[in-house]
């Protein structure tokens, strides 16, 4: 199944996401269908507050870049950054703001405690792609936008375009939605 993708300015991806206490079918449905919207909107990475759902789960594959082909789809549920290091700057764009691509400086390599898809304990270090995803995704889970961390610079350049998609004008190719699906959903 494929959910459409929140858009900038709809509540839900200001909200902060609750943590889950178990993978139960459901939830396994769910994880299918953010893999599936997300690769149906040509995405990498996909925050379920995206699709609707105020719930700390992301997933993620990047095997879709050319460097990274051998890269594995994860699911990360509950995740917690234990430490990072170092800096680096990339471009990041977002399914849930189309059209719109800043250069945002995070950490490069990062330290994460998380559950997987069968609620198991996980930790890792990821650096690269995997990490910039990561913090990408999980910023979601805590309703902060890449935008929030545009230079000021930056972020005056891409104000029109945010001001387009907040009055509704959405250029996306995959299926989207402006309406608060957290109240349906209570
Ligand atoms: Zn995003």
């Amino acid at each position: 199944m494929i959910l459409p993708i929140t858009i900038y300015s709809d509540d839900i991806l200001r909200k902060k996401a609750k943590p889950l206490k178990g993978v139960d079918s459901e939830i396994e449905d769910l994880i299918g269908t953010m893999f599936e919207s997300m690769r149906n909107a040509s995405g990498i990475g996909l925050a379920a507050p995206q699709i609707g759902h105020s719930i700390r789960l992301l997933v993620l594959d990047i095997s879709c870049m050319k460097e990274y082909s051998d890269a594995k789809p994860m699911t990360v549920i509950n995740p917690h950054i234990l430490s990072v290091r170092g800096t680096n700057m990339m471009e990041e764009g977002c399914l849930s703001i189309p059209g719109v691509q800043g250069d945002v400086t995070r950490p490069s390599v990062i330290n994460l405690k998380y559950r997987d898809e069968h609620f198991d304990e996980k930790s890792g270090e990821f650096s690269g792609m995997l990490a910039r995803v990561l913090q990408h995704e999980i910023d979601h889970l805590d309703g902060t936008l890449f935008v929030d961390r545009l230079l000021k610079r930056e972020r005056r350049k891409v104000l029109p375009k945010l001001n387009d998609l907040s009055a509704g004008i959405v250029d996306a190719s995959y299926p989207h939605t402006r309406t608060p699906l957290s109240e349906l959903q209570g």
